[in-house]
């Protein structure tokens, strides 16, 4: 067999650690070619040491110097690439077939859409490109020729329940349930919300994940991204995605059907099962989760999700229904707000505010390419900077 050749963007992060677990148990079906950091440089050293890809990709020339510095030292060949296009350029690179994106946050729109256009087959853990990228991100999957498979575990799951052939899932599909754990403040007075710290959001119950997410999770702005998630990746109306919270995370999701059977997916919540299913699909190979036993499990159950405290919920479906672009003024908007939450700049209970601010204040205009995009995103920023 051929090896499959993986590029990992974000590889020392939660979903790329993950990925490279996954990685390792089948070193006869995948070889890693590259792999890619912000700035963990320690980090980044000893996966290079332990994979030896062709390629490492730092952004930053002055973190990518002591990484090809210490490579170096080390007697290592793995040739380290640096500049802010370095990442789409491995991302197209004739040598990769698989490219993992699992960036947080905007800057993986271009390394991603590089991806898609490439024709890569593309495991999109990195929700806030698709949110970002919208109609455009989809043009070039389809243009390129790329497989999207989506990691997002609710997204996953929906996947797994549809049928292969793309082509027949708008005809099935009555409506689509995204489960959501709600988070560490599910049963919290919400009048205590305000004194949120970040070490108290970033404590998710079920699943360990890098801060952005973790925060995004306790807001619940975490499950507003995956439903413009869900929109672009299965196209669906923004009122055929509905939420449910369902605290055990177990049920990563479920399609409702037009005949009104029902389809989940089940499983421990692990984020290696959603990623094996991408590297090996449509086959399917052992991710090392553990065995569901539901005789153990504690009864499932389900709650609405409380619009007073998750106010930011609703802001996906609004964004929905904007105009072209709303969704990239969201994400910038939260982007800025978390990032200000968990430098003590912002209340938590403020984060959904300033996002609805910014979606109310900020007109999208032109989102027809990769710099309109990354513009506008440039501008929410600086709008949400002056609001906080
Ligand atoms: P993380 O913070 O643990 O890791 C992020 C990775 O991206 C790191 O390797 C970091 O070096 C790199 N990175 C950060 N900023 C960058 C930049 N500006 N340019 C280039 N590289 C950059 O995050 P994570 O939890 O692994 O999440 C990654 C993505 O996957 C996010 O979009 C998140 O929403 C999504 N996701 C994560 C989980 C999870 O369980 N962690 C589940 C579903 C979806
Ligand atoms: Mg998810």
């Amino acid at each position: 067999m051929t090896r499959q050749r993986v590029c990992v963007l974000g590889s020392t992060g939660s979903i790329g650690v993950n990925t490279l677990d996954v990685l390792a148990r089948h070193p006869d079906r995948y070889e890693v070619v590259a792999l890619s950091a912000m700035s963990r440089v320690d980090e980044l050293l000893a996966q290079c040491l332990q994979w030896r890809p062709r390629f490492a990709v730092m952004p930053e020339s002055a973190a990518a110097a002591r990484l090809r510095e210490r490579l170096r030292e080390a007697g290592s060949t793995t040739e380290v690439l640096d500049g802010a296009a370095a990442l789409a350029d491995i991302a197209a690179h004739p040598d990769v077939d698989t490219v993992m994106a699992a960036i947080v946050g905007a800057a993986g729109l271009a390394p991603a859409i590089a991806a898609a256009r490439a024709g890569k087959r593309l495991l999109l853990a990195n929700k806030e490109a698709i949110v970002v990228g919208g109609a455009l991100f989809m043009q070039a999957v389809e243009q390129g020729g790329a497989t999207l498979l989506p990691i997002d575990s609710e997204h996953s799951a929906i996947f797994q329940c549809l049928p292969e052939d793309r082509t027949t899932w708008h005809d099935r599909i009555d409506h689509i349930v995204l489960t959501a754990s709600g988070g560490p403040f599910r049963t919290r007075d919400p009048k205590t919300l305000a004194d949120v710290t970040p070490e108290q959001a970033c404590a998710h119950p079920n699943w360990v994940m890098g801060r952005k997410i973790s925060v995004d999770s306790a807001t619940m702005m975490n499950k507003a991204l995956e439903v413009i998630e869900a929109r672009w990746l299965f196209n669906l109306a923004p009122e055929q995605i509905k939420v449910l919270i369902h605290p055990q995370s177990i049920i990563h999701s479920m399609v409702v059907c037009r005949d009104q059977s029902v389809l989940a997916q089940l499983g421990t919540p692990d984020m290696r099962v959603p990623i094996a299913y991408g590297l090996s699909f449509p086959e399917r190979i052992t991710s090392g989760a553990s065995q569901l036993n539901l005789l153990t499990t504690p009864s499932l159950t389900f709650e609405e999700a409380d619009a007073t405290r998750f106010p930011g919920l609703h802001l996906s479906w609004q964004a929905l229904r904007g105009p072209e672009g709303s969704t990239a003024v969201l994400n910038a908007a939260n982007e800025v707000a978390v990032d200000a939450f968990l430098n003590g700049r912002l209340r938590f209970d403020r984060i959904p505010a300033l996002n609805a601010q910014c979606l109310a204040d900020v007109q999208p205009g032109d989102c027809g390419s990769i710099e309109a995009l990354l513009d506008l995103d440039a501008r929410t920023r600086a709008h949400a900077l002056t609001l906080l």
